[in-house]
């Protein structure tokens, strides 16, 4: 809270302090079980219980004496939610006492109640319990709860036969699995020193900030976290410099305190404006391995829910809280990293880095081209079906940008011409340097799906609210398996250089397609698009099967990430949440007409027919034929939303009654979705015709421009 003095406690103080970080780990753990800890994490030794009952004492030890009274194990169920069972470290002794104790069993292991989490079928061909498993990857870290603090251990959590029945569980293979690729065709490029090779992300996250006040009156915001009604007034936009200015004062003490919230937990947040849409903003942190970023934005996003009601605010994490103004995304930021501080995706300024990079650029660019369908699936839910392809966010299409200048490089490459190299000196790959490319093209070109930003790949799709699990997933998998196949070709290749040359040349060859450096938001594109035969699933329903194509199943069986049965039980769920999600805003919507706008509507309709009648009636001549038409106007788009809420019940109930989650979920988005179209079209032209002292809730120019 206002708390916050950064002249008597530096932040290097606050930072990481609710975190089991490294420095808290080297100064509680003695070093030979430091070194341990250490090993484990960069996969070179096994966890053994000894090793897990000294660690969880000095937990226990950190944990007690800042104030924790409890732990529990942290964990990602699919529901995209986070979830925990605490336990106390208490222990009776027996005379009346106790003392504080947390065993490497309690450490290693949980059991939380399995039935309460979505498994999508998984549970009932397999095991009824699951538990939880601790995640050595990813610091333990202090939860604040009013006064008290929690140890909370991030685990993975899996079914007694070893299904995975969270979002951690495959991200951990997949890391596994791109990391040792990776490492192969390092090896195979005379690479001795790197030991191991991490895929990294930094997700940035953008919000809405609401006043309380007003997000309590609007039932659509709490249960379905959108509005289902509500027109943007022309006049909104331009309110004036006043306001804002008492807005940002608002904003920035939340904003310092969101940033000491997370800089305890040990994430590196700068928060910043966005200017995007009005009252949207964006947190981006520094990057962190990807299990350890999946963890940090699943607690960015709850601690800005948290900041945001201490300041009577509510924070929108959904992908389109507001019809006609921008969405919100997550852009995932990607790369690989060496142990020894490469990135491998930074061009270099000798010969054997600009070959490499080469090289997993290619890489990239495979994976993405060969496998467009699942990595676009990761990006869906209902809410970022509002989102893609409504000029605003990228198209449903995936491309890569690769800005002009490595483009015409990839090209002369794949043509078996000549590149331009860095001095005015011709490109040979392994013999020369690439020119200098231009650091940071992201504001280049916001319209592309997946920019090259200078040293790391920018995965736009994602959905602000949900997590960044499915996205790296799929990226570390579907790279893996390309820089599998690349490795094969360098360990036998005699001539290491010629065939770097002749994977470059060809991967662009055949896959140079995907990328695209214009605008990704024009129609032309999508035309080129089919036209490059680039696969285009408009919506949620027609990506998720995507993952249960045959070369997917087969793709992430072949590096041991996630087996046919957990991917069917995972569609089946996302099926399930599309289908669900939009059942819940339809019964809001119907709610709010029938209850909100239907009263007020007559309220205004009877005051206007009296209005009529009285003048009429005193003879103070022709009543006000503008009031008869208005009159008429609204009970006419009263009828028309009568019916338009009739015909959505019926949609709903049809829907409901579809056999299969497959098919309900197309139900609802072919004839749920469209009903309610033509019933907010009827709302939003009453707004529009009844006095705003009148309207039974908030506005847009409330909810975006008031604070
Ligand atoms: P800016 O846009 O402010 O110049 P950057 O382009 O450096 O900042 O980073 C934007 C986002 O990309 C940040 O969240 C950052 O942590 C992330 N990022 C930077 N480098 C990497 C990397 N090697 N791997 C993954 N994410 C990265
Ligand atoms: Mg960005």
């Amino acid at each position: 809270m206002s708390d916050i003095d950064y002249i008597s406690t530096g932040v290097d103080a606050i930072y990481g302090k609710n975190c089991f970080n490294d420095r808290a780990m080297r100064e509680w753990l003695p070093k030979s079980v430091y070194k341990d800890v250490k090993a484990i994490q960069a996969g070179t030794q096994e966890l053994t219980p000894a090793t897990a009952d000294v660690v969880a004492s000095a937990m226990k030890d950190w944990a007690t004496q800042k104030g924790a009274t409890h732990y529990t194990h942290w964990f990602l169920p699919l529901t995209g939610l986070t979830a925990e069972k605490h336990d106390s470290f208490i222990s009776p002794v027996g005379d009346g006492s106790i003392i504080m104790e947390f065993s490497g069993k309690e450490l290693l292991q949980g059991e939380p109640d399995a039935s309460s989490f979505p498994s999508g079928g998984l549970r009932a061909t397999f095991e009824a319990r699951g538990y939880t498993a601790w995640d050595v990857s990813s610091p333990a870290f202090l939860k604040a709860e009013g006064d008290g603090l929690t140890l909370c251990i991030p685990t993975a959590f899996v079914s007694y036969t070893g299904e995975a029945l969270d979002k951690k569980t495959p991200l951990l293979r997949s890391s596994e699995a791109v990391g040792g690729q990776a490492l192969r065709v390092l090896r195979a490029l005379g690479n001795e020193s790197a030991t191991r090779v991490t895929a990294t992300a930094g997700p940035e996250q953008e919000y809405f900030l609401v006043d309380k006040k007003f997000f309590d009156q609007r039932p659509d915001l709490q249960l379905t976290g959108r509005t289902v009604f509500g027109r943007m007034p022309a006049k909104g936009q331009e309110m004036d410099d006043h306001y804002f200015g008492a807005i940002k004062e608002r904003v920035s003490v939340f904003m310092r305190e969101l940033n000491n919230e997370l800089w305890k937990l040990g994430i590196s947040a700068k928060t910043q404006h966005n200017e995007v849409a009005p009252h949207q903003f964006e947190l981006a942190p520094i990057y962190d391995p990807v299990s350890v970023a999946l963890d940090s934005n699943q607690l960015v996003m709850e601690t800005i829910r948290k900041v945001a009601a201490r300041h009577d605010m509510a924070a929108l994490l959904h992908e389109k809280p507001f019809a006609g103004v921008n969405g919100s995304g997550k852009h995932n930021n990607w790369s690989l990293g060496t142990d020894d501080g490469e990135n491998l995706l930074e061009p270099g300024d000798d010969p054997e880095r600009n070959a490499r990079f080469l090289l997993f650029l290619s890489a990239v660019i495979k994976a993405v081209d060969t496998f467009a369908p699942i990595l676009r699936a990761t990006a869906a839910n209902a809410g970022n079906d509002h989102r893609l392809g409504a000029n605003e966010a990228p198209p449903a299409v995936i491309s890569i940008f690769l800005g002009d200048q490595l483009s015409e490089i990839m090209e002369a490459l794949a043509a078996g011409k000549k590149a331009p190299g860095r001095q005015g000196e011709t490109l040979e790959i392994g013999a020369s340097c690439l020119p200098k490319l231009p650091k940071d093209l992201t504001d280049r070109n916001r319209t592309s799906p997946f920019a090259f930003t200078g040293n790391k790949f920018e995965f736009r799709m994602p959905a602000s609210s949900q997590s960044v699990a499915a996205p790296n997933v799929v990226l570390n998998t579907t790279i893996a398996d390309v820089l599998s196949g690349f490795a094969d070709r360098l360990e036998k290749a005699s001539d290491t250089a010629a065939e770097i040359k002749a994977i470059v040349a060809e991967t662009y060859q055949k896959h140079g397609r995907i990328v695209f450096n214009g605008n990704g938001y024009a129609q032309d594109w999508l035309d080129e698009a089919a036209k490059r035969g680039l696969p285009n699933l408009p919506n949620t329903v027609a990506a998720l099967p995507a993952y249960l194509e045959k070369d997917s199943i087969d793709l992430f069986k072949r590096h041991n990430v996630l087996s046919l049965a957990e991917m069917e039980s995972r569609v089946t769920i996302y099926m399930e949440q599309y289908a669900m999600q939009i059942n819940v805003e339809a019964g809001v919507m119907q709610e709010m007409a029938d209850s909100l706008i239907y009263p007020a509507a007559t309220a205004y309709a009877s005051e206007l027919a009296s209005m009529i009648a009285q003048v009429k009636a005193a003879g103070i001549g022709v009543a006000p034929t503008s009031a008869e038409e208005i009159l008429k106007a609204l009970v006419e788009q009263m009828n028309l939303m009568k019916a338009a809420s009739e015909a959505l019940s019926s949609a709903v109930e049809k829907a409901q009654s579809q056999g299969g989650d497959a098919l309900r979920a197309a139900a609802f988005r072919d004839t749920v979705i469209p009903c309610m179209e033509e019933l907010r079209q009827h709302g939003d032209a009453i707004e529009s015709m009844i006095p705003r002292n009148q309207w039974p809730m908030p506005t847009y120019e409330d909810l975006l421009f008031r604070m």
